[in-house]
């Protein structure tokens, strides 16, 4: 048998870690799409998923670690297609090392770096050296979005070609829309060269404008100048129209409105390769948070009505999103302490992803807890890497999750270098206890008791 390879994809970066030995003794296995459910000794032999035995079978191994997995959940670990770890240019917000190790936390094996970094990620030489850093220092598996165009100033495309032969995963110039129409119908274009997604963050800049939230009663009554629906979705109906004149391939980010998932509903239908991802801040906040204008609430697309909510809500559901993302967006907590008005946008989110979804959606009973995990792990596969798996002779990509016990997001600090996150104060149910990543273990809970077997 072939050595799997190691890594989801082959342009994915992660420095080398110690392949994992060690049993999860009686823990719920539970991995949707490979519709693996069931109590068991997972054994992990050199990185390796080597088998789901029957608990306390002995097939315990003669050395390496056993976690004890009693009332436990060990899932297949999480991919993000949209974080920002600020390297190069901000790394007093988050590094590559920092931001990765917030990912590990959170259950994630793998994220995207978007490209909207100082400098841009327009040049292949830039590329190449995040590269480099990410296999010294991520801690999980990394892949970079390369910028759709130069300087993500809009109106000319990068080298595609070279840029793809560099190693990009996708092509982004996310927070910014491609304002040109003419550009965004080049990129696609150049798609059919390249074959990577278009990953897009719609939005129409002049109907933005100043807008610090939802256009609504709430920014009305508030005072607070608005962001429109149309904003996104205008920009959305333009993008599947000119996929579809070009027969390329695009993803949506962070899908805020209910008139955007009309769109792609309605493109969809009429055959438009196109995909779309939702964060958990849409999922679970509306517009009506932002009433205390806590600036940690502040994101773009902003968070939207209530009736916004609940579409996006039914729409993981039922199938139309693919996938959720983060936006795992870190800031300095001087420039977030600004008026509500000046404050950047966005939200931190690796490290409360799961809790949050997990305790307002899963254990009410709105979502189940496999819907969950198949839609934090489907962004593999809208940008085409392989899904992590708990099938035997998978690379261990897994995480454990204790999903009783409670904690308060920011009671101890996070892993991130920022703190700006919209769930700050909550109490979570569901802790991610440890975490795998192309087959190393990359994060454990204080809380977790191993016990060595001797050699
Ligand atoms: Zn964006």
């Amino acid at each position: 048998m072939s050595e799997p390879a190691r890594t989801l994809h082959p342009a994915l970066a992660v420095s080398e870690g110690a392949p994992a030995n060690l049993t999860i003794a009686g823990v719920r296995a539970l991995d949707p799409v490979a519709g693996i459910d069931q109590v068991c000794d997972l054994v992990v032999r050199d990185g390796v998923v080597s088998s789901l035995a029957e608990p306390g079978s002995g097939a315990a191994p003669d050395s390496g670690e056993v976690v004890d997995g009693s009332g436990r959940v060990a899932v297949p670990a999480f991919v993000d297609p949209h974080v920002h770890l600020r390297t190069p240019g901000r790394e007093d917000e988050e590094d590559i090392e920092s931001g990765t190790r917030a990912a590990a936390a959170g259950g994630f094996c793998c994220v995207v770096a978007m490209a909207n970094t100082d400098p841009v990620v327009d040049s292949p030489e830039l590329l190449s050296a995040l590269r480099r850093r990410a296999d010294r220092e991520a801690r999980v598996q990394v892949g970079f979005a390369a910028a759709v165009t130069v300087g993500q100033r809009g109106d000319r495309l990068t080298d595609t070609t070279l840029l793809a032969d560099a190693g990009a995963v996708c092509f982004s110039d996310d927070g910014l829309p491609v304002r040109s129409a003419r550009v965004m119908r080049q990129a696609l274009q150049c798609q059919r060269l390249h074959g990577l997604p278009l990953v897009l963050h719609e939005e129409d800049p002049d109907l933005s404008g100043e807008g610090a939230m939802h256009e609504g009663t709430v920014s009305v009554r508030l005072g607070v100048a608005g962001i429109p629906w149309a904003s996104e979705a205008v920009m959305a109906a333009r993008d599947v129209l000119l996929a579809e004149l070009e027969d390329g391939r695009i993803h949506l980010q962070h899908v805020s409105s209910a008139r955007t998932l009309a769109i792609v509903e309605w493109a969809r239908a009429r055959g438009v390769a196109v995909t779309c991802e939702v964060t958990p801040h849409h999922l679970l906040l509306c517009d009506e948070d932002v009433a205390g204008l806590d600036t940690a609430r502040k994101m773009n697309p902003p968070l939207r009505s209530a009736g916004d909510r609940t579409a996006l809500r039914e729409a993981l559901r039922s199938g139309l999103i693919d996938c959720i993302a983060t936006d795992h967006a870190p800031h300095a907590q001087e420039e977030k302490e600004a008026p509500f008005e000046e404050a950047p946008m966005g939200t931190t989110g690796l490290e409360t992803a799961f809790a949050a979804l997990y305790t307002d959606l899963v254990v009410p009973g709105e979502l189940s807890l496999a819907t969950l995990v198949e839609k934090l792990t489907a962004g593999a596969s809208v940008l085409g890497f392989e899904r992590p798996s708990l099938k035997p002779g998978s690379v261990a990509n897994l995480c454990l999750v204790d999903l009783d016990k409670e904690w308060t997001v920011g009671e101890n600090g996070f892993e991130s270098r920022s703190a700006n996150n919209a769930f700050l104060g909550r109490r979570l149910r569901g802790k991610v206890l440890l975490t795998t990543s192309a087959g190393a273990v990359v994060w454990r809970d204080r809380s977790i008791l191993m016990r060595e077997v001797a050699a």
